[in-house]
């Protein structure tokens, strides 16, 4: 059966960029029709990304939380692990928010089309679905297609030993051995995971750190807490991978690698992920793609093509769920005539690791490479009473001032909650706050965003004596 549909906007991916632009879209007045290949609304964030995985984080935290208790008195027995009723909670709470994202849809009276979109020109699109094809004809369209994981050549794709980041989160076993193949966030999110639930985990990674985009201080400080939970295999890679009946045989080069093949049951390969902009037939409607697959746009959103909008993953990095959001409302409220362009001063980063480790603005690499005169504070939290109290010295606070100044440029944290801390950073840069804006913040005792504040006094001279 086919379906003919006229909107003003049709929005192609219902993933956090997509969905954010179809409902503001419609907020301010639009037709908007959400067109989405996955059963449910919400990419791969809400699917197979951001929030599944923090599902299985919060078990992870509450199981290696229990452990750590035994050193303060209280013992808890050996976990049980029920791998199905994690998973089913894990559904839950996907379920909750992709419900909630059709009632929200509903509420707006944005039309949802399920099926597979392709432009046909620059005015239309074909949707092939479960249901029926459809041919939509717009007068703008948002692309909101977003990306998908990267295979890797050599290592087999057809073995179900051999999982991505979607497969990990299927939870169908706690494998004994387990390589996870890139020690970027998502690699070591799972891992944490796995680990938790009973796996040995060991890394490899190709760069000289794990998070290559953060920080070496951070960092060093995450892979010193976790060197006995996982091993880590740094300026290694992985060059082959034989499968056999009893394992994974995997053959690593580099400074750190074993010199004899190392058998696994499972491998999870991390290595990134590519943009979808391929998949459209963007041609079709005159929108470049680069040979990548990303849509270069303006800060309006805008691709070549004057009525046609790109957002979220599809247009580059960072590839994080909250700028593809922020984009998907400018996106939208340009077309509805309002005057807004992209153009954050930062967009936070976050690993929601143990210790989590959280970065925004300019990080101190990237201030040296751009020749910026910058100083740099770190608090310890070793000098930190709320630290010490939950038994988590291991953390810092560094805040990266302009030295004329005092503004604050940017800033990292690697600890507990260090992603929910991240976001006073984030206002501090966003709106040129200086060391003295932060420093006579009253900050709550005892909290460990008093560490903000004290970096802050770090700089303006008023802290020397620590430890
Ligand atoms: P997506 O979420 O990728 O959505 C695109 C949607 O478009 C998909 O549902 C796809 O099915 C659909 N689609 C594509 N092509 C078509 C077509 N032709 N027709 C119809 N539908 C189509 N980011 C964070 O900020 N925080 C996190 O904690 C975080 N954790 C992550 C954990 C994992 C395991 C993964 C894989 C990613 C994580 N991310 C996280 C990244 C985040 O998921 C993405 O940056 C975000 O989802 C991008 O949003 P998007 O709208 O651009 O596209």
């Amino acid at each position: 059966m086919s379906n003919d549909i006229k909107t003003q906007v049709v929005v192609l991916g219902a993933g956090p960029g997509g969905y954010s632009a179809a409902f503001r879209a419609a907020d301010l007045g639009l037709d908007v029709v959400l067109v989405e290949s996955r059963a449910t609304l919400g990419g791969v964030c809400l699917n197979v990304g951001c929030i599944p995985s923090k599902a299985l984080l919060h078990v992870a935290k509450v199981i290696d939380d229990a452990a750590a208790m035994a050193s303060h008195g209280v013992t808890f027995g050996k976990p049980k692990i029920d791998l199905d009723k994690i998973r089913g909670w894990k559904e839950d709470v996907i379920g909750q928010l992709t419900t909630g994202l059709n009632g929200m849809a509903k509420a707006r009276k944005v039309k949802t089309v399920t099926g597979f979109g392709k432009f046909t020109s620059d005015k239309t699109l074909a949707v092939e679905g479960p249901e029926g094809n459809s041919t939509i004809t717009f007068d703008n369209a948002i692309i909101a297609c977003g990306s998908s994981v990267i295979d890797l050549p050599f290592i087999p794709k057809d073995d179900p030993r051999v999982i991505d980041s979607t497969g990990a989160l299927e939870l169908e076993d706690v494998p004994g051995e387990m390589l996870v193949l890139g020690g970027g966030i998502i690699g070591l999110e799972m891992g944490t995971v796995y680990s938790a639930l009973g796996s040995n985990v060991s890394v490899v990674e190709f760069a000289d750190q794990l998070v290559p985009a953060a920080d070496k201080d951070i960092v060093k400080i995450y892979t010193n807490y976790n060197k006995k939970k996982f091993n880590i295999m740094l300026s290694t890679k992985v060059v082959a991978v034989d499968a056999k009946d009893d394992g994974l045989y995997v053959t690593f080069e580099g400074k750190k690698a074993p010199a004899e093949q190392v058998r696994y049951d499972k491998i999870l390969v991390a290595v990134g992920r590519k943009p979808n902009g391929h998949l459209v037939a963007a041609d079709k409607a005159g929108v470049n793609v680069d040979e990548r697959g990303f849509i270069n746009v303006s800060n309006e959103l805008r691709t070549n093509v004057s009525n046609i909008f790109a957002i979220g993953d599809v247009v580059g990095q960072p590839m994080l769920a909250h700028k593809a959001a922020h984009e998907g409302h400018v996106a939208a409220e340009v077309i509805a005539g309002k005057k807004h362009v992209f153009d954050p001063r930062c967009i936070p980063s976050i690993a929601y690791t143990d210790p989590e480790m959280a970065w925004v603005g300019v990080t101190e690499r990237e201030a040296k490479e751009q020749g910026l005169n910058i100083e740099v504070a770190n608090f310890p939290w070793a000098a930190s009473g709320r630290a010490i109290a939950s038994a988590r010295t291991e953390g810092k606070t560094k805040m990266i001032f302009e030295k004329e100044t005092g503004r604050v440029l940017g800033g990292a944290i690697v600890g507990i909650n260090a992603g929910e801390m991240l976001g006073e950073i984030c206002l501090a840069v966003e709106m040129g706050a200086d060391a003295e804006d932060v420093a006579l913040t009253i900050h709550a005792h005892p909290t460990l965003n008093e560490s903000i504040g004290m970096a802050a006094e770090i700089f303006e001279g008023s802290i020397t004596d620590l430890p």
